[in-house]
């Protein structure tokens, strides 16, 4: 797309030419003054604290965008490799911290605020959360882009721009109740809209071919209904390195085109209504995590993600180099954060075939060697299928190319296994049945060069299970990049009074080389190392409890072992183990089987799908057991359970620095990696945790003797999931009996019959996935080695000092490090000037 070039190098002054932005308090309050007074016309009077969260980032915003001009200008020098990170989810959570801190402003900004009579706390909180993402795999979107500006890399991210997030979560009569998440309604200041970049996307028509003048088969799609992707642009900044990387967001609206045919036949009022179709497609973030879709504004959704990102780089690559794509795969490479945005692999073979005229063979060539995929989940139930009827009508190009790419992904498959039909069967891009489905992992992995795992065990199961036929193939291309969080967020900016304490001890260079918290380890046997370490848990907890406290209004002590599970809510990751637990807790109480008791106060939180009962059942039952055990006046301080409701990045923020104990109690085999355990385990959280995910990799750590280990392996479950009887399990165990009578006999929903039937049903059927029953006595015995841990509190204290220490490992900075040797193999490029 041409554009003009404002020339910046012109020796007079032109309209680029800035005097850069002063980094000292009263730079500060000077754009701080003159944002809140004229930009948003606002006085002292004014009694929103919004407007000063406002001014205050408009400033740090303006510092940002002169570094982001220096990083784009310096990667267009230096024409380097570049990583493109498609996502349909982004979980950034707030802004405004975090920028302050990559840009190593934080003191200078908390004084330019007193100053002004403001608490900076209170502008921070008063940020919304920017929650376009689920859970976990939406949050690593989000900590890859911030390792990736810290490392130097030339990586943008690629997502969508939903009008409405994740969905708030309120509990009512112990029930979610959702409530849309309107979190641009104040606007937001952080992004920028780039109209000139929009791109046209095609839906719906049908293909027409025909021979081109150099008697080539072109195929055109034609009569179709477009629709625009207009990027708005968020700035991305490394930790304290002068880069400033690139979150592109695509949002979906209507072509003048469009509006202008529908008018000449004198429909205005259908026009505007076709506007609104075409917005539809970015208006809702879809709210299922782990789970299949198949609503027709999904694979909107996705095409359009896929397709203007792609329209993107292209246009950019055709801007420098023309229609020569000779060092295109050289310089361009795609990760696909799930199979979400699989559709890429086959819309970039119809832009290099369609659109600019390379031949199959070229193009597969390009396309096999600049995609990478990502793979996050082993559930069945998670795996995209595409009806193809549905594909046909709304992407038909699409389809072609897809079924051509089968064609000859089974040619390949033949000549490897001769008449091997089930072979055939099994790895064919489209499932036969009923109705004819496309595999969207199948296509994700033909049209890669590298396929990952993201935990040791999740990438070794790929393997062996769900991909097998694939790895046989082609076992070069798989790979393992266990997760990981970005210390930035994760520690210094939730956790500051700790981050102070580790960098007064060991110094600074553990935010970008995690690995030198190890260096804390001689100081888990310093007294007053600990007693520090001791005291700012407490003052953690103390935060939570205010937290907690703006809802329900339970006093909750400090003393009491926080033992917390905030994750989405599944029944693979087994809220209910943890329910059954709370229960025996509740039931040795009444029955005074309370000798050297530990107090504990039991944190869950997390979001149901709004489509998934057994979730739903799950909120309501921790809700309805905690009201009793609450009220209870024989339990006292001896055990609370509590629900936090609408979990959140922000919440997580305040929630892990204060916790004791971290619950990773999944099946083992089906999380396939957690990251909420790396977050606990870096604040000074010990897990319990089952050998699941990257649980394993965070025990190999931090040894045995700092991990609460419990439960079935992944090979147990499997092999005694044939003959697994709850039933008889339940028979033999007089605490577990007595916890499934006290459910089964309407203790906790006396006026509510028969509403927790289908929990109870699950927990005892034969054919329960989860097999929770199963491990209910080894979790039983793993909580009572917590207890006696937590009762001597210089031991909790140096396992807690020792799992912040061996946290290093689980930084996206290692995590992205893998990603760029072994996968994008970009060259970091330093920005001059940094600071
Ligand atoms: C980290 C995080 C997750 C992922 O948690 P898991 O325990 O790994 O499932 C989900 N949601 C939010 C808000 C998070 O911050």
């Amino acid at each position: 797309m041409p554009h003009r070039n404002f020339k910046i190098s012109r020796p007079s002054t032109s309209i680029c030419t800035l005097p850069e932005l002063g980094m000292e308090k009263q730079h500060l309050m000077a754009d701080f003054q003159r944002y809140y007074g004229h930009r948003l016309g606002r006085d002292e009077n004014c009694k929103s604290l919004h407007y000063a969260y406002e001014a205050l980032s408009l400033a740090i915003s303006d510092r940002l965008i002169e570094r982001w001009k220096k990083t784009y200008n310096a990667y267009k020098e230096s024409n380097c490799k570049r990583a493109n990170y498609l996502s349909m989810e982004f979980l950034m959570g707030r802004t405004l911290s975090n920028a302050m801190i990559n840009l190593g402003i934080t003191g200078v900004a908390e004084q330019a605020m007193y100053d002004l009579g403001l608490e900076i706390e209170e502008l921070i909180d008063s940020e919304f959360d920017a929650g376009l993402g689920n859970g976990g795999l939406g949050r690593l979107a989000a900590c890859f882009i911030d390792s990736c500006a810290t490392l130097h890399l030339p990586v943008t991210g690629y997502g969508l721009r939903y009008e409405y997030g994740m969905f708030s979560q309120l509990i009512i009569n112990g029930e979610q109740v959702e409530k849309p998440d309107h979190w641009l309604r104040n606007g937001n200041v952080w992004e920028i809209e780039r109209f000139e970049y929009k791109q046209a996307i095609k839906f719906g028509g049908r293909t027409e071919t025909h021979i081109d003048e150099r008697g080539r088969k072109r195929v055109c799609w034609i009569d179709t209904h477009d629709v625009l992707a207009v990027p708005y642009d968020t700035p991305i900044p490394g930790y304290q390195n002068g880069t400033v990387n690139t979150l592109r967001l695509w949002k979906a609206t209507a072509t003048e085109e469009f509006d202008l045919q529908e008018f000449n036949e004198g429909d205005y009022a259908e026009a505007v209504a076709a506007k609104n179709s075409a917005e539809n497609i970015t208006m809702v973030l879809y709210p299922n995590d782990a789970s299949e879709n198949g609503k027709v504004l999904r694979l909107k959704q996705q095409y359009l993600l896929a397709s203007a990102s792609l329209q993107d780089v292209l246009s950019i690559w055709v801007g420098r180099h023309g229609n020569d794509f000779t060092e295109f795969a050289a310089k361009n490479c795609f990760q696909l954060n799930d199979t979400h945005p699989s559709i890429a692999v086959a819309e970039l073979m119809r832009l290099l075939m369609d659109i600019y005229g390379l031949d199959w063979d070229h193009a597969w060539k390009i396309t096999k060697s600049t995609m990478a995929y990502t793979n996050h989940t082993l559930l069945p139930e998670a795996l995209e299928r595409w009806s193809v009827n549905l594909f046909r009508q709304l992407l038909p190009r699409l389809l072609e190319i897809i079924f051509d790419i089968n064609v000859h992904f089974l040619a390949e498959v033949s000549a490897h296994w001769p008449g091997d039909k089930d072979r055939l069967t099994r790895m064919s891009l489209i499932e036969e049945g009923h109705e004819q489905q496309v595999r969207m992992a199948y296509l994700a992995i033909v049209g890669s060069y590298s396929v990952n795992g993201v935990a040791e065990l999740h990438s070794k199961l790929l393997q062996q299970g769900l991909f097998c036929d694939f790895y046989e193939l082609w076992p070069q291309k798989f790979n393992n990049k266990t997760n990981g969080v970005t210390p930035r967020r994760w520690l210094a900016s939730c956790n500051p009074e700790l981050a102070d304490l580790i960098t007064k001890t060991i110094g600074d260079g553990w935010l970008t080389d995690l690995s030198l918290l190890k260096k804390l380890v001689p100081y888990a046997d310093d007294k007053a190392f600990r007693n520090s370490w001791q005291q700012i848990k407490l003052n953690a907890k103390q935060k939570l409890i205010a937290l907690k406290k703006q809802e329900h209004d339970i006093d909750l002590s400090v003393d009491a072992l926080f033992d917390v599970q905030v994750k989405r809510i599944h029944e693979y990751k087994r809220q209910l183990l943890n329910v059954l637990h709370a229960i025996h807790l509740y039931d040795r109480i009444k029955r005074g089987d309370t000798a050297n008791w530990t107090n504990r106060c039991v944190l869950v939180g997390g979001k149901a799908a709004p489509g998934y009962f057994m979730a739903k059942k799950i909120i309501k039952l921790i809700n309805n057991v905690g009201s009793v055990i609450n009220n209870d006046p024989d339990v006292g301080d001896k055990l609370k359970l509590m629900f936090l409701p609408n979990y959140r990045v922000s919440a997580m923020e305040i929630i892990c620095p204060g916790a004791d104990l971290s619950e990773q109690i999944s099946t083992a085999g089906k999380e396939a990696s957690g990251t909420g355990n790396m977050k606990f385990m870096m604040n000074g959280a010990i897990t319990i945790g089952t050998l699941d995910g990257a649980n394993i990799e965070i025990l190999e750590e931090v040894g045995n003797e700092n991990f609460f280990l419990f439960g079935l392996t992944e090979e147990q479950v499997e092999a005694s999931r044939h003959h697994y009887d709850p039933c008889a399990i339940i028979e033999q165990d007089e605490d577990l009996k007595r916890v499934m009578n006290l459910l089964e006999w309407a203790h906790f929903n006396q006026f509510e019959p028969g509403i927790f039937d289908a929990l109870i049903g699950s927990l005892k059927s034969p054919h329960d996935p989860w097999m929770t029953i199963a491990d209910f006595r080894s979790f039983v015995d793993a909580q009572k080695r917590v207890e006696a841990a937590y009762k001597d509190s210089e031991r909790w204290t140096r396992m807690s000092i020792l799992n912040c220490a061996a946290s290093g490992k689980f930084s996206t900075d290692r995590t992205i490090s893998e990603y760029n040797n072994e996968i994008w193999k970009l060259t970091p490029i330093k920005i001059d000037n940094s600071q």
